[in-house]
């Protein structure tokens, strides 16, 4: 009798499919480095501006806050602009 295998569920493809949804469901969206540091400056500039930049670029916002180095350069940038603003609009 060949009909018990115990090991054929482990390589059934449906099971195999539901495995690698579940993992692509629990990863979320990332972007790297680079990416963030594209959209950063957008990003900067809607925070000065005091638009939801959180809701509008949400990876950039994920990934700023697990990337200290990313966080530091916001930060600088942050800084820029808003020296920038003060010198264009001094009345302000
Ligand atoms: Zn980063």
């Amino acid at each position: 009798m060949k009909e018990d295998k115990p090991n054929q569920h482990l390589l059934n493809p449906q099971l195999m499919g539901q495995i690698l949804t579940k993992v692509a469901n629990t990863l979320p969206e990332e972007l790297t480095c680079d990416e963030c540091l594209q959209e950063l400056d957008r990003f900067a500039e809607m925070k000065l501006l005091g638009q939801p930049a959180e809701e509008a670029m949400p990876l950039v916002a994920q990934h700023l806050a697990v990337c200290r180095d990313c966080r530091e350069e916001f930060e600088a940038l942050l800084r820029a602009l808003r020296a920038l603003q003060e010198e264009e609009d001094p009345s302000a």
